[in-house]
């Protein structure tokens, strides 16, 4: 074991809920550490411009914003660690958590490991990713008012996407592999009598098209064969996300879909184990909103560790 000691907070991840907990536990006289992945940052290291994070009059880039952030969690005391969490226990208290590199107990849990979006898995997305390719349509949205959008997916996210760029955009495009919507029916309904939105069906996208910026698509009808090169400005990649909860399978509560189920708020299935950000939220998923829950998931890890010294005070 790389320290014998046991941590009061470990927290997983280093997205903007991830070092907001550390800022918050760290303020607070915790002596957090944060795992912060092989990557650090989240998925705002992909984000060029940021231009809805609240304080920065002026457009900040994504991993500026994250550097800025990690320079004042260190500041205020917060251990960073680069290092991936590949399992944990739960079952025994002080809870365990081995990395690649090492293994450390701790009295608490953050977990704040994100979701990643999935990718069609095209050359063309990563380079034009930030120029005319994105992830989400509440952040790069304003970018694109008046221009020729795609949204990619047929799910409740490629639809509230889609409807939410309509209103910017001159027209948006839903192109979709099946003949049929994932989506619920209300989204469905929105979307349909939206006329400024159209449908593209049975059908992938083989290239994203441009030098510097996105300027057209590559399309192929999955029915036919037949391939066809159409002209847009911007692409929306809503094909649903993937949370990184591997670690926690069997012994924290998921969704369906993995997500780790929040209670009261931050709470998870085990009492001292919280959860802040993505991996728990797929309705939001903003920097700003993540943000929010880390600091609450700390003011909570606060009050559990007070809880625990006075219930173990009232035992002896
Ligand atoms: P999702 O439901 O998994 O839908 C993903 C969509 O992308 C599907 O239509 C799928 O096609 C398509 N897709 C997947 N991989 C693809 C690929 N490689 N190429 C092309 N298309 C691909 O994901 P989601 O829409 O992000 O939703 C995830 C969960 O969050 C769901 O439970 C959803 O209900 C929930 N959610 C709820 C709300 C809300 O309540 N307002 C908003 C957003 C999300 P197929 O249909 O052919 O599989």
């Amino acid at each position: 074991m790389a320290d014998s000691k046991v941590e009061n907070v470990i927290i997983i991840g280093s997205g903007p809920a991830g070092l907001t907990a550390g800022i918050y536990s760290a303020r607070a006289g915790l002596e957090p550490l944060v795992y912060m992945g092989s990557r650090f940052g989240g998925q705002l290291m992909l984000t060029s411009d940021v231009e809805n994070y609240p304080g920065f009059r002026d457009p900040v880039l994504g991993p500026d914003l994250m550097e800025q952030m990690r320079a004042q969690a260190e500041r205020v005391g917060t251990r960073l660690i680069q290092d991936d969490v590949v399992q944990v226990d739960l079952r025994t208290y002080p809870f365990v958590v081995k990395t690649l590199q090492e293994e450390r107990r701790a009295l608490s849990l953050i977990v704040a490991s994100g979701a990643n979006p999935r990718r069609l898995n095209l050359e063309s997305e990563m380079r034009l990713m930030g120029k005319g390719v994105s992830n989400c349509a509440v952040c790069d949205g304003f970018f694109f008012r008046g221009k020729r959008l795609a949204v990619v997916g047929g799910g409740d996210t490629a639809l509230e996407e889609a409807t939410y760029l309509s209103q910017l955009a001159s027209s948006v495009t839903v192109i979709h592999r099946r003949d049929a919507l994932r989506a619920s029916h209300a989204l469905q309904r929105e979307a349909f009598a939206d006329p400024k939105l159209s449908f593209i069906w049975d059908s992938a996208i083989t290239e994203i098209t441009g030098d510097k910026r996105v300027d057209g698509l590559r399309v192929r009808n999955l029915k036919s064969g037949l391939e066809s090169l159409l002209p847009f400005d911007g692409l929306f990649v809503a094909i649903g996300y993937d949370p990184n909860t591997e670690a926690f399978r069997g012994q924290l509560e998921m969704d369906a879909n993995g997500y780790i189920v929040a209670k009261n708020e931050t709470e998870t299935s085990v009492r001292g184990v919280f959860v802040a950000g993505d991996v728990r939220d797929f309705r939001y998923r903003q920097a700003v909103t993540a943000a929010a829950d880390g600091c609450k998931a700390a003011l909570d890890v606060e009050r559990f560790l007070k809880e625990s010294r006075t219930e173990a005070a009232l035992s002896r």
